[in-house]
């Protein structure tokens, strides 16, 4: 039968990563992440697999973006009992993750549910609870960087660093067995060089299949640092104002990031004297877990963890974790930052920020991440004058500021980099994670300069050699 290779999630399409490796004796899916986009069609591709769960030896996963772990509690559900094989940092992050996801779904479905009792129809589900996300925990293996983990008889993995967020990986899948695998890597999410407390993304050797992301397959981002100046200036004019600066933002990564930033420009006396509020309590929980895996951090956060410089501001910003807390903030006139979940505007407490701010001309919305189609993120970025939240319309009056310097993703320049070194010997390049025109883009390019690039079709299957 040989080695087949299925694109089943994230195919032409950013969110949802999932993809199955078949051998004569194995079945292991790479990633298991939740599709994100419009209600109805988060119900459908999220509940079913292509797949039967039960017969799957592992999963491998790249890191903990809900894009690409969220739906293993359903996987689990589902009769899943195999193995979840991934970093260290990943497998805790989950244990936060995870069960941060189910409750979303809890309470999405509560809200569904009552909107339905209204127009006479059934009750709906969430995809998975709180407490079956937390019961999927019991499969996770974590594991370091940099060493050769066995899968099943004839696969094995072993992680490089992503640096895309903290634990993230580019695995080296070697298939077939024996002393002369094949070796498929996995560059979904890939990080960029610089982005701060993380290591610069590092390749694995021996690549002869490579699965890449293209997020940003045709679009170049500012360079990290010139966000710090982009950063400060925002805040000075809001406040300058008299207004509040919104942020979604990821609770994972970009939250540790931007506060990272923050505190530099306390540090350097360039924040003015207002509160710094990170209300979120996942990204409360998430920040916690950076602290326990310094052995992943680049040399200069090792070294301001380490002398005091509260590089996540656990000091001198506010961890918001209580309800109360939170909507006491809504009434609190004073102008200071906010950085809140969820970073699409999808669930979470930046709503009620939102709604409270965005009528408000001296506020300021700013984004500092990607915003998939058809959320609520996406339709700020794109200044629809009119924006609903919890199914009432606002006026979309508060500034809105867009800034890539900050992105985790690798852009186009960096991916044309990272597959040079590959040039002569790679056997396949499959473009995935990328909205269609960004992926074509990247496809137009690596062809015309010779490399054998693939754009796969959704379920299409391929057979490696
Ligand atoms: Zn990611
Ligand atoms: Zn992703």
């Amino acid at each position: 039968m040989g080695i087949k290779l299925k694109f089943l999630g994230a195919v032409r399409e950013v969110t949802g990563s999932n993809h199955l490796i078949t051998t004569d004796i194995s079945k292991v899916i790479i990633d298991c992440g939740l599709f994100q986009g419009r209600r109805q069609d988060f119900f459908e591709k999220n509940s079913k697999f292509d797949f039967i769960p039960g017969e799957l030896d592992a999963c491998i996963l790249s890191h903990a973006h809900i894009d690409h772990s969220g739906n293993i509690p359903n996987l689990v559900k589902q009769g899943f009992d195999g193995r979840i094989i991934t970093t260290d940092p990943t497998r805790d992050l989950c244990s936060a993750m995870l069960p941060d996801s189910g409750h979303i779904q809890e309470s999405d479905a509560k809200y569904v549910s009552k909107l339905h009792k209204k127009k006479g129809l059934p009750p709906v589900k969430p995809i998975y609870t709180k407490e079956e996300a937390e019961e999927s925990l019991e499969f996770f293996t974590g594991h370091p960087y940099n060493q050769r983990v066995n899968v099943t008889d004839d696969i094995d993995v072993t992680f490089y660093d992503a640096g895309h967020v903290l634990g993230s990986a580019t695995p080296l899948i070697e298939i077939g067995g024996g002393d002369n695998p094949v070796n498929l890597a996995y560059a979904v999410d890939l990080g960029r060089k610089d982005i701060p407390i993380l290591n610069d993304p590092d390749q694995p050797p021996g690549i002869d299949w490579l699965i890449l992301e293209s997020t940003y397959g045709g679009r170049v981002h500012d360079p990290i640092e010139s966000g710090k100046d982009k950063l400060s200036d925002c805040i000075s004019r809001t406040v300058k104002r008299g207004g509040k600066i919104i942020i979604p933002s990821f609770a994972l990564e970009r939250t540790q990031e931007i506060v990272y930033f923050l505190n530099q420009l306390r540090l350097e006396n360039r924040l003015p004297d207002i509160p710094v509020i990170i209300d979120s309590p996942l990204a409360t929980r998430v920040t916690k877990i950076f602290s326990h895996h310094p052995q992943v951090y680049d040399e200069e956060m090792y070294r301001s963890f380490n002398t005091g410089e509260d590089p996540l501001g656990t000091i001198n910003f506010e961890y918001v974790k209580d309800v109360e807390r939170s909507k006491e903030l809504n009434s609190d006139d004073r102008p200071m930052i906010i950085v809140s979940a969820s970073g699409m505007c999808e669930a979470g407490r930046i709503l009620h920020h939102l709604k409270n701010n965005i009528e408000d001309p001296r506020n300021t919305v700013l984004v500092v991440g990607f915003m998939a189609r058809n959320t609520l993120g996406r339709r700020i970025v794109e200044r629809h004058p009119v924006v609903k939240i919890f199914g009432e319309k606002y006026n979309l009056k508060a500034e809105v500021e867009i800034m890539n310097a900050f992105s985790s993703h690798a852009d186009r320049n960096d991916l044309l980099e990272y597959v040079k070194p590959l040039k002569d010997t790679v056997k396949g390049i499959f473009l995935v994670h990328g909205e269609e025109e960004q992926s074509r883009e990247l496809l137009k390019t690596l062809a015309a300069d010779g490399y054998p690039v693939h754009l796969p079709e959704p379920d299409e299957e391929v057979e490696l050699s």
